[in-house]
């Protein structure tokens, strides 16, 4: 059966059954794979076998399902298969590349969209002669695979971006904190916290409030106001920047220590030690699943998931990862030699020890956490080099109230529809800068976050 396939490839429906499995495949690549590639939410084997298992089942559902019909229909059902995941990928890319800002399609649109689709697919599946057929399904396969590899390409042909941490800290030991999501109304806390003598306070403003395009903007890649992920390890940005941690050295006379999580930070280069914590990883199966889920349509319905166990796992992994990431950084090299120690941090960022006490008191609880680590880090550093040691305390963002609000994690909290907050839990709508022990050799704090860790600003 097979070598009568393969003989005769314009007449057949395997080319058609392989090529919808290759465009199916490809839905979940960029989000949630490369998604979960780059910031580590999974091990890479439960990332590549689930995604193999996924496009397995997707296989043989496809190959059963066109086998139960008659022979005359079975080519225009494979063709039909095709063609619609072909329509399905274009619509998508159109909607990404024209209107990158939009989160979801409303459904009526979504609905005319798939009616327009399917009546083009099946106009495709009908009207066109195999040998059109054979050529539409090779250019579309060629589309699809130029663009996996161009982002490759431009990650190749990108400069690389140097970064020199003795032209901003000049050569004493010096821990950088990047506490995720640190708002500047709490520095004062931080900083009796620490019980330092000296030390400057400074709330500066900030690039981006999402992490993953904050991180970039402070090693001098500006993404624009959206991002998306284009290839392993790398995000392209509307502005059109591209931004890979592979395009990232450090003077190797800096020994510089990383320790951070949500970024893929050590597939830099030039460092002297380096951590990436990532979140505790599930089986194969059960990324498949997810991967499953995360389809369009499906997650519209994928209210069947257990809110509750999706919840206890979320909060148990963003404990297990604020631990991670605090461990980390007081484990670094840094403390037997010393350099610069980047630390990106899991605190105060929410989830805190009782988020159903509300975002407020949550968020103060894991700020309090956050300057209890400060001070420990401080104390280790004046322990180890005295007046020598200079900390610099920052952050990517502010608190994101309004996410957290319309998160599941606090959806019951009734201080969300206030819209009069009291002082207390206002934001500033800055970030910290804080610099205790030494001041930096660039004498005042920087106007935000932006290229903080490039010696130009
Ligand atoms: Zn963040």
């Amino acid at each position: 059966m097979l070598d009568r396939w393969l003989r005769n490839e314009t007449d057949s429906e395997l080319w058609d059954i392989l090529a919808s499995v290759a465009l199916f495949s490809a839905i979940p690549y960029n989000y949630p794979i490369l998604s979960a590639l780059y910031h580590g939410l999974q091990g890479e084997p439960a990332i590549i076998g689930g995604w193999l298992i996924y496009g397995a089942v997707f296989a043989a559902m496809l190959v059963v399902g066109v086998r139960l019909l008659n022979t005359h229909i079975r080519i225009r059902a494979a063709r039909f298969a095709f063609a619609s995941l072909a329509l399905f990928l274009t619509s998508r890319n159109l909607k990404s590349a024209l209107l990158p800002d939009l989160k979801s399609v409303p459904v009526s649109v979504g609905a005319l969209i798939g009616t327009i689709g399917v009546v083009l697919s099946y106009y495709a599946c009908t009207r066109l002669t195999s040998w059109e057929f054979t050529r539409v399904r090779r250019a579309v396969l060629l589309i699809v695979f130029f663009g996996v590899v161009w982002p490759l390409v431009q990650i190749c042909l990108s400069r690389p971006i140097r970064i020199q941490m003795a032209n901003v800290f000049g050569k004493t030991p010096t821990a950088v904190l990047i506490l995720d999501e640190m708002d500047s109304a709490f520095g004062e806390e931080l900083k009796t916290a620490a019980n330092s003598s000296r030390v400057s306070i400074s709330e500066i403003a900030y690039v981006d409030s999402e992490t993953v395009r904050a991180i970039p903007a402070m090693f001098g890649a500006y993404l624009g106001g959206s991002s998306w992920y284009c290839a392993p390890i790398t995000l392209c940005g509307s502005s059109s920047e591209i931004f890979s941690f592979s395009r990232l050295a450090f003077d190797q006379n800096d020994d510089v220590h990383i320790t951070g999580y949500w970024h893929p930070y050590c597939a830099a280069s030039g460092w002297e030690s380096c951590t990436q914590s990532k979140f505790p990883s599930t089986s194969a199966v059960d990324f498949a699943i997810e991967l499953f889920l995360a389809l369009p349509l499906i997650n519209r319905v994928s209210a069947i998931r257990d809110k509750d166990v999706e919840l206890g796992r979320q909060r148990a992994s963003w404990k297990y990862l604020q631990e991670a990431t605090m461990t980390a950084a007081l484990r670094s090299v840094f403390w037997e030699i010393g350099g610069v120690l980047i630390s990106h941090v899991a605190l105060p960022h929410p989830p805190g020890p009782a988020p159903d006490s509300g975002i407020a008191i949550d968020y103060r609880a894991n700020v309090h956490r956050a300057s209890l680590f400060v001070r420990s880090v401080y104390q280790k550093g004046v322990q180890k080099w005295g007046s020598n040691f200079r900390l610099v305390v920052t952050s990517d963002h502010p608190l994101r109230r309004q996410f957290w609000c319309e998160s599941t994690l606090y959806r019951s909290d009734p201080s969300c529809h206030l819209r009069t907050l009291r002082p207390s839990e206002r934001s500033t709508g800055r970030v910290p800068w804080i610099v205790m022990g030494l001041p930096t050799p660039v004498e005042s704090a920087p106007r935000s976050n932006q290229n903080i860790f490039l010696p130009v600003r």
